[in-house]
């Protein structure tokens, strides 16, 4: 067990400050998207620090604005600018919905 954790020590110490840089955007990245809050501009998500100072550091230090649009993120029922939150298989192909489209389309496919 102990060779183990000095063996990730090790490939620790040899990872360039470039490298090490990018992994730690990737975990603020992963924790911003986890536990910001969610909201939306009318068009698309957006995650906001909701005045919290840890996360509107986490923000900052990323260079993202407060709210941050997350795009990508955009339930795939038009017209909703809301975030995704689960997927569904529909007659159109799977789809990957917010909660208010996801129970709407569950309830049709249960009508059927
Ligand atoms: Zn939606």
């Amino acid at each position: 067990m102990s060779e183990i954790i000095f063996e990730a020590k090790e490939e620790g110490g040899k990872m360039s400050d470039k490298d090490r840089i990018a992994e730690l955007e990737e975990a603020l990245s992963g924790m911003l998207f986890q536990f910001a809050y969610d909201s939306n501009n009318g068009k698309v998500p957006t995650l906001h620090s909701g005045g919290l100072s840890a996360l509107g550091i986490a923000f900052t230090a990323m260079r993202w604005t407060d709210p941050y649009p997350i795009p990508e993120s955009k339930c795939q029922t038009k017209g909703c600018p809301k975030r995704i939150s689960c997927g569904i298989s529909t007659p159109d192909g799977y789809k990957q919905l917010c909660g208010n489209c996801y129970g709407k389309e569950s309830n049709k496919q249960e009508e059927k």
